[in-house]
Parts: structure tokens; C-alpha cells; sequence
């Protein structure tokens, strides 16, 4: 009987810069976990690899002892490097990624997937109440992250139903949990407008999703996101359920660690990737 294959996937916000610690700092975390996911001898592989493998497409041989890493939120300091008022500067999370793939010898090339917020009116509010009002929060760089060719830009929802805008696409204007999102109308703006603005953009439509705040309700897992597929062109989604990912997960319910949450230093990111 052959062990079941789970493949953990690791989320990190590059906004999260409180301090210039481990446990304070998302870009100190992942320039300190690549390291420990290489020391391990685990792969780097792109989070549309391992959805690949859920669905049949890519055989286990291809993902065993390979992990998965996205980040959350979009905001710039995915991309630039950029002078942190309190915290100095801080090498962007693709940066980090390129530094670490230039000092890999063993040729393979570590990526990530950014789960990016798609509306430009939602991220411009959300600069000035949560980030810094820097205007860092702009889509200039999807383009080329997305050329860059170890970064995908994903769908991280089309407002966040964040609980710091005046408005949002939830139509009894319930902020701050994305489960409340159960109606055609609300679904249609979240996910269907949400993949056509990134597509624009990029030029092609996003296939990965992953639910502001973790979760989703009942109507757009087992209505919508089935139902609709040609609308809104996504083909699995995920939460923030701590788990690695099985093939006995639903498509659009994959889990994903969160930084800052389920682990907090290399010790615990170790128990959670040989556990997997
Ligand atoms: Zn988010």
C-alpha cells in the first residue's frame, strides 16, 4: 500500500513588515524558509503544477517532495524593493525568490504564484487605510512578474469584501468575511469580473483563486465555482485550512499554511513540511 502524497502550500503577505524579525517580517520569513525548504531537500514547484497533479494531469513522480509558495494581497512589495518608513528597505518577495534562485546550483528554479486583489478603485482605498498611502498598491507590475517566469499572477477576489472600504460587492455590504458571499450577483463580481480586469491586464484569464480571508460559502463551492466554469474560467481555488494538499481535497477547497499564523519560526515551518 503506497503512503498518500500531500504537497504543503505555504502563504505569505509581503505587507506584513512590522519589525526586521522572522516573526515580524514576511520577507525575513520567506528569504529564511527557502533556505530551510532547500536544506530539506524539497522543490519549489508552481502552484499550478500541483493542481496539475490534483487533477490527474501530472503523475506523482513528478511532485514528490516539491512544495508550493503563494503570496497574498498584491500589494507592491510583491514586486519592488521599497523603503519601509519604520523598517528601512525591504527586498521585494520576487527579489528575494531570484537571490535565492541565483545561489541554487542545482539548476531547478524555485516559483510563486501571487494571489493578487483585482479591483484598481479597491487597492487604491485599501493603500490609504491599511498600507501606507504610498500609492503601492497599483497593477504596473503584473505584466511582468508574470514574464518574469517564476512568478503566476492569480485571483485574490475582486474587492476582498475588505472591512476597511466604504462599499463592497456583498450585497447586504457585509465586510470582512468572504463566506458571505452566496448569491449569482455577488459570485459574478468576486470571480467573473474579478478574472476579466487581471485578464486585461495580463492578457489572459487567471485559473487560480484563492478566498480573501481563507473561506467560502457553500453557494460558490458547490454552485458557482461548478456551475459556472465557463463564466469565470477558474479551475481550483483555495482556503487557508492548515493542511497539505491531498487528492482527496476538493478542487475548489485546496488548503494553504499561512505565515505569521501557522508557523512562526524555521522550527515550526520544519514540523509542518515532514509532516506532509
Ligand atoms: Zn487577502
Amino acid at each position: 500500500m503506497s503512503i498518500q502524497l500531500k504537497i504543503p502550500v505555504l502563504t505569505y503577505h509581503g505587507m506584513n513588515i512590522n519589525k526586521n524579525t522572522y516573526a515580524e517580517n514576511d520577507h525575513l520569513a520567506l528569504a529564511s524558509d527557502l533556505e530551510t525548504i532547500s536544506e530539506l531537500g524539497l522543490k519549489v514547484i508552481p502552484l499550478s503544477r500541483v493542481v496539475d497533479w490534483h487533477q490527474g494531469s501530472l503523475p506523482d513522480e513528478e511532485v514528490f517532495r516539491t512544495v508550493a509558495i503563494t503570496f497574498d494581497d498584491g500589494s507592491w512589495f510583491d514586486y519592488y524593493d521599497l523603503d519601509h518608513p519604520t523598517c528601512g528597505v525591504q527586498r521585494s518577495m520576487l527579489n528575494i525568490l531570484k537571490d535565492f534562485n541565483l545561489r541554487n546550483v542545482s539548476g531547478h528554479m524555485a516559483h510563486v504564484t501571487s494571489f493578487v486583489i483585482s479591483s484598481p478603485q479597491a487597492r487604491s482605498s485599501l493603500d490609504k487605510s491599511c498600507m501606507i498611502g504610498k500609492d503601492w498598491w497599483g497593477d504596473q507590475w503584473w505584466m511582468d512578474a508574470a514574464s518574469s517566469g517564476i512568478m503566476d499572477v492569480e485571483c485574490h477576489s475582486w474587492d476582498h469584501v475588505h472591512s476597511e472600504l466604504d462599499n463592497v460587492a456583498q450585497q447586504n455590504q457585509i465586510k470582512g468575511d468572504f463566506s458571505q458571499v452566496k448569491s449569482f450577483i455577488d459570485s459574478e463580481i468576486q470571480f467573473t469580473k474579478a478574472g476579466e480586469y487581471i485578464g486585461s491586464v495580463l492578457g489572459n484569464r487567471p485559473s487560480l483563486f484563492a478566498y480573501p480571508y481563507g473561506s467560502a460559502s457553500d453557494y460558490v463551492v458547490n454552485e458557482y465555482l461548478p456551475k459556472y466554469q465557463s463564466r469565470h474560467q477558474f479551475r481550483a481555488a483555495f482556503t487557508t485550512e492548515p493542511k497539505a494538499v491531498s487528492k482527496a481535497d476538493n478542487k475548489w477547497l485546496l488548503p494553504r499554511f499561512v505565515c505569521g499564523h501557522d508557523w512562526r519560526s524555521p522550527q515550526e515551518l520544519i514540523e509542518i513540511l515532514t509532516r506532509a
